[in-house]
């Protein structure tokens, strides 16, 4: 059986979907393991996974002193939205989703990180 000119565009069509659709799992792995940990007055407040959010989410924390901090988390990434805070330095940081990054709050002592699947394996979690 002699393959015609048409089964080989089919196979060729075949192999370019099986690539694109491994690397499309290969990005979206990086995403999966991604978290946002909250850390308020060193102790973990809230972690998040970035796959499982569905639509951007407010986390509304009350500080001491009449103190809050609004933190807004997606899929894409966090930021500061509003907070009581001197500096304001956590608010101009702005925008981050990259593994290592990290938003701090030094007057109200929120750290906000960005984490991925190393840190996962560190803590004992297996995929
Ligand atoms: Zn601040």
């Amino acid at each position: 059986m002699r393959l015609k000119k048409g089964d080989l565009f089919i196979l060729i069509v075949i192999v370019l979907a099986l690539i694109s659709y491994f690397g499309i799992k290969t990005i979206y792995k990086d995403i999966e393991n991604k978290a946002v940990v909250i850390y308020v007055d060193g102790i973990e407040y809230d972690r998040i996974y970035l796959n499982s959010i569905k639509e951007e989410q407010l986390i509304h924390i009350d500080l001491k002193n009449e103190k809050f901090i609004d933190i807004n988390v997606s899929n894409d990434g966090v930021y500061v939205s509003d907070v009581i805070c001197p500096d304001r330095i956590c608010v101009k940081t702005g925008f981050i989703n990259k593994v290592g990054q990290s938003i701090v709050c030094l007057p109200n002592k929120v750290q906000i990180y960005i984490e991925g699947g190393m840190r996962a394996d560190v803590d004992g979690v297996s995929y």
